[in-house]
Formats: C-alpha cells, structure tokens, sequence
C-alpha cells in the first residue's frame, strides 16, 4: 500500500479552512492508504506558546481528528514530540539544508514579520516538516496550498540526498492539494488566509464555534459593493471566498450554487451558508464533547506513538548509516 503521511499544529482550535483544505480529506484517504496523521506540537513552539493552553490544544486537537472520522485501526495517529525521531531527523536535514532555502520560504517571511523577535526554529520549521515526511516514507501529502513551497522543498532535498547517497533511500513525496478550497481566506480580509493562529477571531470559523458564534462571523464577513452572488475571484475575492465554503460543505458545485442564488443579495446567501456550516459542525462537536473526556484519548495516543515511533526510527536508523552516524 503506498503510504500517506499529513500534519495539523495545536496552534489553535483548528478552522473551517484546515478542515476543508488538509482534514476533510483525511478521512477518504485512511481507506485506500496506510495514512498517517500527526498533532505537530514542535512545529506550534516555532512561535511563543503558553504551556498549559499547548497541552490543552493538543488534547483537543487530537479529540477532533477522531470526531471528524479518523479511525485508529485504520490510521496512525500521534503527537510528534512522543517520537523523538523527527527531531533527530530534522537535525540531519537541517545540516543539509542552505540557509538561503530557508529565508526564501513565504510562510517564514509571513510568520517573522508577524513577530517581535524571529527564533531559529521558525526558519528551521521546514526542515522539520521534511523529516516528519520522509520517515514514514510517505508517497502523498494532504495539505493546503499554502504547504506547497514546503513540499517542493522536500523533494529537492530527497532529490539531492538520494542522488549524493543511494538512489532509492528516501520516498519522493507528492502533495495532495484540492482544487477548490485549498486556499480559504480569512472572512474580513480575502488576501489573506485564514489562520487559526490568527488574533482576530472574526476572521475564522473554528470547528469548535457555537452556532451563535459561527452565524455571526458569517453574516459579518465582508464582501464587496458589486452586490450579485458571482464567482470572480479577480473583482469579489470575499464572495469567491465565501462560495469555496459553500462548494465544500455542501458538496453541491460552484456553478449551481451560483445560479441558486441569482439575482438575490448577500442575505439569504450568508444566511444559508451559515446554517450550512452549523449543521456540519454539530455532530462533529457532539462526538468531539464525549472523545474529550474519555481517558481512551491517552491510550489512542499512546499507541499511536509506539506505532509511529516503530516505523519512524527504521527510518533514521537507515539515514544514520548512510550518512556515517554509526561507528
Ligand atoms: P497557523 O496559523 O498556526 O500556521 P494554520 O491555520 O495555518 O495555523 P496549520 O496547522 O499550519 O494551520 O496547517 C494545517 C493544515 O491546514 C495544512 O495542511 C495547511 O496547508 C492547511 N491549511 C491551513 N490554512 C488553510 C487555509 N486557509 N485553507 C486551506 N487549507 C489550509
Ligand atoms: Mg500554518
């Protein structure tokens, strides 16, 4: 079976646009591959983090990866500092990487502008990132658009580690990125993506909003002058935006809903997106509430990091021969 491998920080109550552009997808994908899913909590400490809100997240972010349908005895799933691995692996790359590479990352320049002091784990963040998928082998990456630099990255590096040692040592990923959605936007500034890290919370849709919260933020999502439901990207940005969502949590295609709402303002349309997403997001909520508290959350991990670990350390045992960390 060819193998996937995907990631989500616990930097925040995950968004309608995590869920639509990576974990959505997750869940078809457990079917036909050997998928596995990680809470990347090194990666969330590339910016500063209050300790006891990191461990609640992770606690909830993992709770949510069940509650959207990750099944554990199809998938792995685990948190990334239980498996030491991807720290020792992301020093090898790191070691392997030019600088420049890094600084060139868009996410990097976004995130370090955004920062009072830059630490070196943030320009380091890809690096990381390559190991987490190189040592699962990993054929597919189910990400956002915004991840695709990242992946490009990482076949370069497998490209000249294989080339330099052994021509099939480590998987050249592939990303999966959808077609529509794989870029959803912030809902009170349509250039820039939605965030979960983001302070201001008007500008997402967190999968744990409440009904109230969640119509609010989306009968309050700007739009434009223009007034008519269309889908130009280029001149209604915001509406685009707000169709992307619609596309996906209805399953229905851009063009129909389009038509539906022909002739009509932005009020039914807003209103009928929000309880769109509110009855999606109901039973995802209710089944997160009882995972939450449940101390099989403690055993899922754990034996989720003692699988990943198994497979993770062959593979950095097998890099650290090659390269001459053996004696
Ligand atoms: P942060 O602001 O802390 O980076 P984030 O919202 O970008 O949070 P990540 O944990 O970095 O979330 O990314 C998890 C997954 O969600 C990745 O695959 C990423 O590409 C995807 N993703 C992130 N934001 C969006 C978005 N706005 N639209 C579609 N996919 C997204
Ligand atoms: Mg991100």
């Amino acid at each position: 079976k060819e193998k996937v491998f995907s990631g989500v920080q616990p930097s925040g109550i995950p968004t309608i646009g995590n869920y639509i552009g990576a974990m959505k997808g997750f869940i078809d994908l457990q079917d036909s591959y050997d998928a596995i899913y990680s809470i990347v909590n090194q990666h969330a400490i590339t910016v500063p983090q209050d300790p006891k809100i990191l461990k609640q997240m992770t606690r909830q972010l993992a709770a949510l990866y069940l509650a959207i349908g990750i099944d554990t005895k199809k998938a792995i799933l685990f948190v990334q500092s239980d498996v030491p691995a991807h720290a020792q692996m992301a020093w090898i790359i790191q070691c392997m990487t030019g600088l420049g590479e890094l600084e060139r990352m868009t996410q990097f320049k976004d995130k370090a502008r955004k920062q009072e002091a830059v630490n070196a784990g943030l320009l380091a963040y890809p690096t990381l990132m390559v190991g987490d998928i190189v040592l699962y082998d990993a054929n597919f990456v189910p990400v956002g658009d915004d991840q695709k630099q990242h992946l490009e990255l990482t076949r370069n590096f497998v490209d000249r580690f294989n080339s330099r040692y052994n021509d099939d040592l480590l998987v050249k990923p592939e990303p999966l990125i959808p077609e529509e959605g794989g870029r959803i936007m912030s809902l009170q500034d349509p250039t820039s993506k939605m965030s979960k890290s983001d302070t201001n919370t008007k500008s997402f849709v967190s999968m744990l909003d409440t009904p109230k919260q969640i119509t609010k933020k989306i009968k309050s999502a700007v739009t434009d002058s223009i007034g008519e439901v269309n889908y130009d990207k280029e001149n209604q940005p915001a509406v685009a935006n707000l169709l992307q969502i619609y596309a996906s949590f209805s399953g229905k295609s851009i063009d129909s809903i389009v038509s539906d709402y022909s002739g009509q303002g932005y009020g039914n349309f807003k209103g009928d997106l929000a309880d769109l997403v509110v009855s999606t997001l109901e039973p995802i909520q209710e089944r997160y509430e009882s995972l939450l508290t449940s101390s099989d959350l403690d055993d899922i991990l754990q034996d989720g990091a003692k699988r990943a670990s198994a497979i993770a350390e062959s593979t950095l045992s097998r890099v650290e021969k090659t390269i001459g960390l053996t004696y």
